[in-house]
């Protein structure tokens, strides 16, 4: 059996771990990442039959049952994981119709996974339906996406324009547009859903004044994907309170995503 502590997929999510605490979008034990494992792959790192402890996760995702998952804990500061990854992140196999959770490795101090496990994994279900290569669903605090929650319209259209406005990438890098959720209590089944309703159409979906939910194929894709509308927030947060003198048009979002190839969601294509 090899080291799980060398593994690459782990390596990678500690990595995650860190750098997003270094954006700072992860104060205190803000946020939360799972990445899904192929089954043969977790074998070379741990005995699938050992199963160390069970934990009730409280829905149902049959879609998920047999499929392994690597998990940050709840509680757990992202700028400790990089120090006591076994602590911190759980390798967790789901069963039962997704009803239980068989943990594998990891929470070696009694720990469990993080509390927003239903968002997780009602989205992870939502687009690996839509997407078979689909493994991670990341969320944090992002300063300027948060921010701008509290001063911008959060319909999803003028949301989305105003982020593809601020940056030429933003069409290319998230062509479907973002999904805005109104604030909502976390850490509860219903929030869960409601991400994941979201999650059919984008793989960014805004919790107003609290964050962002990423999916994605990988770690660094659903990373980028979270920094590049952050970046785009940013910017529009220091130019919203001046008058504008140009913009990106609707017929240059046309012209990139023509260009690059993506499909722009048809319905924020219009003025
Ligand atoms: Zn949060």
């Amino acid at each position: 059996m090899k080291d799980v502590l060398a593994a690459p997929w782990l390596t990678e999510l500690v990595r995650t771990c860190t750098n997003m605490y270094a954006h700072g979008w992860d104060e205190r034990n803000g946020g939360n990442i799972s990445l899904r494992i192929d089954a043969e792959e977790a074998a070379e790192y741990v005995d699938p039959g050992a199963v160390l402890r069970t934990i009730p996760t409280g829905f149902r995702a049959e879609a998920l049952d047999g499929m392994y998952f690597l998990v940050t804990g709840t509680g757990k500061y992202f700028k400790n994981v990089q120090y006591d990854p076994a602590a911190n992140l759980g390798l967790l196999r789901l069963t039962d119709g997704g009803e239980t959770a068989e943990l594998l490795w990891g929470y070696t101090d009694g720990g469990k996974f993080t509390s927003e496990l239903p968002a997780h994994m009602m989205s992870h279900a939502v687009r690996l339906a839509i997407d078979p290569a689909h493994r991670v669903v990341l969320h944090c605090h992002p300063n300027n996406l948060l921010a701008m929650t509290y001063v911008h319209d959060l319909d999803e259209k003028a949301f989305t324009r105003t982020l593809w406005q601020m940056e030429t990438e933003c069409v290319m890098v998230f062509p479907e547009g973002v999904n805005v959720l109104p604030w909502m209590l976390c850490g509860t089944n219903e929030i869960g859903m409601a991400t994941a309703e979201k999650m059919r159409t984008a793989r960014l979906v805004v919790w107003a004044q609290h964050g962002i939910y990423g999916a994605g194929r990988d770690l660094d894709e659903t990373f980028g994907l979270i920094e590049t509308a952050e970046k785009a927030a940013e910017v529009y947060l220091k130019i919203a309170h001046l008058p504008w003198k140009q913009t990106i048009t609707t017929d240059a979002m046309r012209q990139i995503a023509a260009h690059y190839g993506v499909t722009a969601r048809p319905e924020f294509l219009d003025d």
